[in-house]
Parts: structure tokens; sequence; C-alpha cells
């Protein structure tokens, strides 16, 4: 019998850095490589990175994660990729960059967002395309940068985002996958190819786009030069995969009717997987491939983890201060002092919108607020509720999208918060249905690479994830607190939606008056 590769490599390029784990094709980490690299943001709204930099990074952690595991080239039975959502590069005939790559996380398309929301039909083509009309899609920074740097708009010959950067360093083709086209908000759905009325829009032929392949697609031929470096062979297959968000659903076994996979590391994200695309005539979901048969449906939230950074950095300084003299991990410190409180902060309610909101308001003016101080409350209320706020935040999401894909029934929860045994218990009491925490380390990664094997044919379903990944923690609801949330939940949802235009006139004022962007 011939010798099967034992060995897959997943390799993640995401916002802060890029990861490249080993795994067995049965699903352990074998061995893995970070490289880092910072977000430049010189002006207000910018958000870009080096594509140099992250190419670079993406090479090293291939070669670090490869030769500290002493696997042999002949080994590794293929490369797989994840990569974050979302950007831009401007580049030209030649494969020159004219750009950094303009990131998620830059804001500077928010007026144009706006106008192509409210002047030019923009829900029609969210409809079609399943992003949501914001500044973080490649169709409002593409529609910016004609109106914002029309020289540099003249002089591209082509669009591209991260991923396929790399993959033509590495391949010479400019190619995209179906499920990071899916989050450009120029991608048509039901055709699956470039949207011809978001292009119209912007001007641009899809010549200027890479060309479209699906998730499962693979190159190999790596230039021997090359394979060497990275401690590969020149056959290795190299799989173009998919996105990180919908990646990370796969990585942590939540790709079956009714789970949803709730995150929240620095933001969150809700998401759930149906066998076709979705929109919502409301707008307020997303919806990414992830094979032909597997769509995933779901809403980003802005403020997850970043609302207990906060509070551990602006709200309870002195008690963070303390737990880090004492060699304690201030989150855990003030965990604690937050189970000193009842669930429910006692009344004191926390809408977390610090930095505005995507889903489900889609409104970057939403501001965060305590609703219901009273005299009876201190700090361990305010952070009991900021805690809490987060969750009912994310819980706002799922009517949007059990509207679209019917009722849900298990929970994942991934991210630096399931580090929290009060914060997924919040989230079972709130949602009130049981929290599971997938034991996973890398989603993204491991999600990329059964996805490969699913490309070679080395499995017949994705299922096959099912073996790969166990359980850590299991939470279910606490009658008595699931009875104190039902009370505060119908009095947390009306504050948003009676707000809107004091939001509107604050965040104006903030802008007009703030000294000092953060
Ligand atoms: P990223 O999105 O940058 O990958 P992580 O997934 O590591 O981030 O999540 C970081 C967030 O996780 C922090 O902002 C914090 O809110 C939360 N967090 C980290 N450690 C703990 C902890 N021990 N208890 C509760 N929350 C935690």
């Amino acid at each position: 019998m011939q010798h099967q590769p034992e060995y897959m490599l997943g390799v993640d390029i995401g916002t802060t850095s890029t990861k490249a784990v080993l795994f067995t094709t049965q699903g352990q980490v074998v061995a893995q490589h970070a490289v880092e690299y910072p977000l430049l943001c010189t002006t207000p709204g910018m958000a870009e990175q080096d594509p140099l930099q992250i190419y670079a990074a993406v090479l090293s952690a291939i070669q670090n994660a490869v030769s500290s595991s002493k696997v042999a080239a002949g080994e590794i039975a293929l490369v797989s990729f994840s990569a974050a959502m979302h950007s831009v590069i401007a580049v030209d005939q030649d494969g020159a960059l004219l750009s950094n790559s303009i990131t998620w996380a830059d804001n500077r398309a928010g007026e144009w967002s706006n106008r192509i929301r409210d002047e030019l039909d923009g829900h029609a083509i969210y409809l079609r395309t399943g992003t949501p009309i914001h500044p973080m899609s490649p169709l409002c920074k593409i529609m910016w940068l004609r109106h914002d740097q029309p020289q540099l708009f003249g002089r591209t010959a082509r669009f591209v985002g991260m991923k396929e950067y790399v993959l033509y360093r590495l391949f010479g083709e400019w190619l995209v996958d179906h499920s990071i086209a899916s989050a450009t908000g120029m991608f048509n759905l039901q055709q699956l190819d470039w949207d011809q009325g978001a292009l119209q829009m912007l001007g641009i032929s899809p010549q200027q786009l890479s060309r479209l392949v699906p998730t499962t697609h693979y190159l190999s031929g790596l230039a021997p030069a090359m394979a060497q470096q990275l401690g590969l062979s020149s056959s290795t297959p190299f799989v173009i995969g998919a996105n990180d968000g919908v990646l990370s659903n796969l990585g942590v076994n939540a790709i079956g009717p009714g789970q949803v996979a709730v995150t929240v590391g620095t933001s969150g994200a809700m998401r759930t997987v149906i066998d076709k695309p979705v929109t919502d005539p409301a707008g307020r979901t997303f919806c990414y491939a992830l094979t032909a048969k597997h769509w995933v449906v779901g809403g980003p939230t802005n403020n997850g983890g970043s609302i207990f950074r906060w509070v551990r950095d602006e709200l309870a300084t002195a008690e963070s201060a303390a737990a880090k003299e004492a060699g304690l991990d201030p989150y855990e410190a003030l965990t604690k002092i937050a189970e000193s409180v009842t669930a429910g902060a006692e009344g004191l309610l926390f809408h977390p919108y610090l930095a505005g909101e995507r889903a489900p308001l889609w409104n970057a003016d939403a501001r965060g607020s305590y609703f219901g101080l009273a005299m009876h409350h201190g700090k361990p209320h305010m952070i009991r509720a900021a805690l809490e706020g987060v969750i009912f935040s994310l819980y706002s999401i799922l009517p949007a999208v059990e509207d679209l894909i019917g009722p849900t029934t298990h929970m994942m929860a991934t991210g630096g918060f399931a580090r929290s045994a009060l914060w997924r218990q919040m989230m079972a009491d709130i949602f009130e249905r049981e929290v599971v925490v997938p034991e996973s380390v890398e989603s993204s990664c491991l999600g990329a690479t059964v996805l490969g094997l699913y490309a070679l044919g080395k499995i017949d379903s994705l299922d096959a994830i099912g073996g790969m990944v166990g359980a850590t923690h299991q939470h279910l609801p606490i009658p008595e607190n699931v009875a104190l949330y039902r009370r505060l939940w119908p009095i947390y949802a009306a504050i948003p939606k009676q707000l809107e235009q004091q939001y509107r006139q604050l965040s104006q004022f903030q802008r007009e008056t703030a000294v000092q962007v953060r």
C-alpha cells in the first residue's frame, strides 16, 4: 500500500498576525507559529497594513511551523488558507503594489457607505451580495477610492484582497475564492459571479477583480526554491480555502442545523450554517460562502471583549492595578467582583455600543450607556452589567438569524470571553440554551485544513470535523437567573430603538469636540 502523508498545514492570515498550524490528519496540533504585524492608523479612520510585511509573515509562519515540527516535506498532505475578510489592495498591471492593504477596520469609506445605502439603492445590492452596506466592505472602499483618490483609482489595474496577493506571489495567478468574494459586497450569491450592478456602480470591470474559484480549488507546482525555503514539496497542494469567520464555524464543529457559534474576542460574532444563501429583507445579517452547500449566516458586533478591556482599563483601574500587584489576572479578579452581585445587577443595564454597532443596529453613531443607575449601585454592579450588556447585545442578533434559518438549538462559545465561567453562564441564562465550549485550538486554521481534506477528496464530508473537536465546558441555564433576565430583556431591547436621534446628535457632538480620537 502506498504511504499516505499524515499531516496538514492550516494558515490563517489574520488582522493581528498570521498563524500557521501543523495538524495530524486527525486534527491534533503538532506545531504552530505566529508572526505579528502592526495596523497602521496614522490618520483618523485609517486602518491599513503593509502587504509585503504580511506576505513575509506568511512565509515565516509556514517555515517555522514546519521546521519546528521536524516533519518531512513529503509527509505534508496539504496547505490550506484562512484569511480575514474585506481587505482591499490596489495593484498595477504588473502586480506591483499601489496601496497598502485597507483592512476591515478602516472607516474612511463611512460617508460613501451612507450614500450607497441612502441614495444608490444599497439595500438591493446587499440583498444580492449578502454583505451589509458598511465601510468595512470592499464595495464601499472602492467607491471611496474612486471619489477620494481618483488618481490612484485611475492607475489601478486590479483591486485584490490580502489572500489573493499572497497566492499571486506564490503561484502567479490572481484568484479569489467564493468565500472571500462573498464578503466583498460585489459577489452575486445566486449567480456565483461578480455582481454586474455593483460593478457598474463602482465603474470597474470584472477584469479588475480576481478570477473566482470555489473554496475547494487548489494549486500546486510551487517553485522549487520557495518549496525548499518553506520546508514543503513542489507538489504539495495549496487549497485556496475560505474566510476566517466561516472557517471558524467549521473549526468548532458548528456546521449542523440549529447550531450557533458565538465568538467573543476583541469584537464578536454570531454565526450559523445553512445549505443555501439567504439575505435578510431587513438587512440585519451577512451571508458568506463556506462551500457550495454551506453558507454562513450571522451578524458581527463591534463590542465584545473590548468592553471588558475598557472596564479593566478605564472603569475599574484601581481594582485591576491591585490584582496585578497581587499577581492575579485582572480579568479574573474583576469577574470575582462581578460575581458578588446577583444576575441582572439589581436592575442596572449597560448598552455596550462604545464603538458604534454593527448587527443588528448597523448604526455607527450608536453610543454606550448605563441605564437605571440608582444609589444602591456600586462598581460591582457596573462591572456585572457591562458583561451582561455584551451578552444582551449578542442576544439581540438572534431574532434576525432565526427569522432566516429557523430555530437554533445548540450554542458553541469561543474566543477570549469563553475563559470566564461567569460570562459563559450569563450566555446560557440570557439565551436560555445549553452553552458548550469546544476544545479547539486555532479554529480557523483547523477549519481550513478540514476544508482542504474535503477539497482533495480525502474525506467525503465536512462532518469529519465532529471526530476532531471535543468539548471542555458545558453550562445549562439556571432558572432563577433566566427569570430575572426575562424581565430585563424587553427594557434593554427598547432603549436603542428609542434613542436613534439622540445617538446621532451625541456622536456628532463627540466628533466636533473630541480633542483626541482614541
Ligand atoms: P482577539 O479577538 O484579539 O483574538 P481574544 O479572543 O484573545 O482576542 O479575546 C480577548 C478578550 O477576551 C479580552 O478583551 C477580554 O475581554 C476577554 N478575556 C480574556 N481573558 C479573560 C478572562 N480570564 N476572563 C474573561 N474574559 C477574558
